[in-house]
């Protein structure tokens, strides 16, 4: 089969598949492909032959082990909001999209055993509401939360605004249902929160961006709900006292902590002045903000232990100004600021996006050396850093003239990505590699990690059909 081929998908694989999952399970028809083919930013498009939207574990195995027969290359797709083209086909056409999202259903729910059992199309939202339900927390947290899907959270090791108290995905993992690159399903749908029976299979597939199985189904853990909530704003002159900030914060109400978030003065005032709605937390502007909240299982004694930490903070002088939300508006407010100024900066020009991670303590340094080079290499350019700073996670994001956008973008990310590196950091805290950054990953990244991964990637997926080009280029294995 020839890359030039017009439609290189064999037919009598799209017939079998048609048989396998009926008319509603293959999208044949353009006009209903093309929302699959594009990324969330609509910056990416590329081709597909067909999206198939299985139902079941079993559908999902039937039509993965036609692919391997058929030597037809998937690529795994949840909510599409994922950030490095990882979920969407290339430009080939020779790809067909394996969406989830039919499979959408909460198998059960533990209270006392705190897990609950969904499968891999459940939104994040739908998830996080029926642990509400029932009085506990399922608590990933992303901007993307009512889109993107749980085996989507999991392919790509989701970070998101609670990482610091809860973790990654990976923590928040018991068990999961793969289908293997051969249609075989793997039943690792255990709810223990201890075993340590040789290699922890679950592990590999979490990150793995769909290149090594298909995640139809997860046992996740649940935490109690917190029954005490407090949410403060605060104004500061530049990270290092950030930092302090966090210091403090860490030593005064330690696990209480759920989100710190660091701003930048430029993607708050873009979004107090472009999102319908939104009010200014404090005001006067700041040159960066904090979004900081505590929460615990007590019942009550919240109040006196912020008060604590934030006697302290004004007494050392740390902070220029701060507030905190008295009402859930209040508090949904400042949330809709920190998520919604990516969307608030595009008004003012384009984005050049990233996610990268340092050690926390080299924030700061960072910032500087990215902005001493701005200013005198690109003084057009402006940064507008921001993050889960509690987890040394900057989106070290950059706002640049749009005609200039795809001229510069290469040449920002990789000195970005070179100052990162020589901190001691990675070039992706928790968006993944994808198809976006694998040339960026490889550049840096040790030729013995490259052949270890390749080995991995060979074991589990021989023929190369699982979401080939994502995190590894194996053109060699399909051409
Ligand atoms: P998709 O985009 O559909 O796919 C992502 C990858 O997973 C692809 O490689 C795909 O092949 C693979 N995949 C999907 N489903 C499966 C499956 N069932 N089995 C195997 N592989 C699969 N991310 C963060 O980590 N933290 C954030 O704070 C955050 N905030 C965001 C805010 C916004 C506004 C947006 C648009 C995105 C944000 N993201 C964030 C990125 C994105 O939402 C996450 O990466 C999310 O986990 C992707 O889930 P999805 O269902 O949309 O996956
Ligand atoms: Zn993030």
């Amino acid at each position: 089969m020839s890359a030039l081929d017009p439609s290189p998908v064999p037919a009598t694989f799209l017939e079998r598949c048609q048989t396998l999952l009926g008319p509603a399970g293959v999208l044949l028809d353009p006009h209903m492909i093309e929302p699959y083919t594009v990324d969330f930013w609509r910056q990416y498009r590329g081709r597909a032959a067909a999206v198939l939207r299985p139902a079941s574990t079993a559908e999902v195995a039937a039509v993965v082990a036609e692919a391997a027969r058929h030597r037809v290359p998937l690529v795994p797709q949840g909510g599409n909001t994922g950030l490095v083209h990882g979920g969407v086909p290339d430009a080939s056409g020779r790809h067909v999209v394996l969406s989830l999202e039919r499979m959408n259903r909460i198998r059960t729910i533990d209270p006392r055993g705190e897990h609950m059992v969904v499968e891999a199309g459940c939104t994040l939202e739908a998830v996080q509401r029926k642990a509400a339900e029932i009085g506990r927390l399922f608590p990933l947290t992303l901007g993307s939360q009512g889109s993107c899907q749980i085996g989507g959270n999991i392919a790509t090791n989701a970070g998101g605004v609670h990482v610091l108290r809860y973790g990654m995905m990976r923590e928040l993992v018991l068990g999961l249902e793969v289908v293997l690159a051969d249609g075989r399903v793997w039943d690792g749908l255990k709810s223990l929160r201890k075993d340590n029976t040789g290699y922890d299979l679950k592990q590999l597939f979490i990150g793995s961006e769909g290149t090594l199985g298909v995640i139809t189904a997860a046992a996740l853990r649940l935490f109690p709900a917190p029954k005490e909530r407090a949410t403060v704003w605060l104004g500061v002159e530049h990270p290092g006292l950030a930092l302090d900030v966090f210091e403090l914060f860490r030593d005064k109400a330690g696990e209480a902590i759920a989100s710190f978030e660091l701003l930048s003065g430029l993607g708050v005032e873009a979004a107090c002045t472009h999102l319908a709605g939104v009010r200014r937390p404090l005001a006067e502007p700041h040159p960066w903000h904090l979004l900081v909240e505590l929460a615990w299982g007590f019942e009550d004694g919240l109040d006196a232990r912020l008060e604590a930490v934030l006697s302290a903070v004004v007494a050392m002088g740390l902070v220029r100004d701060g507030t905190r939300a008295e009402s859930e508006a209040q508090r949904a407010n400042m949330w809709r600021i920190r998520e919604g100024q990516s969307e608030a900066v595009r008004h003012l020009g384009a984005i050049v996006r990233n996610d990268v991670t340092v050690p926390i303590t080299a924030i700061p340094e960072l910032v500087a050396r990215m902005e001493q080079w701005l200013a005198r290499e690109h003084p057009d350019v402006r940064p507008f850093p921001f993050g889960h700073v509690g987890d040394g996670n900057l989106h070290f994001n950059f706002l640049v003239p749009p005609a200039r956008a795809q001229l510069l973008a290469p040449i920002l990310l990789e000195r970005l990505y070179d100052e990162v590196v020589a901190l001691g950091g990675s070039i992706s805290a928790e968006h993944g590699i994808g198809r976006l950054k694998r040339e960026a990953l490889w550049r840096r990244r040790a030729p013995l990690d490259h052949e270890l991964m390749l080995r991995v990637k060979r074991a589990f997926d021989p023929l190369g059909i699982l979401n080939p080009g994502a995190i590894l280029a194996l053109e060699e294995e399909h051409g």
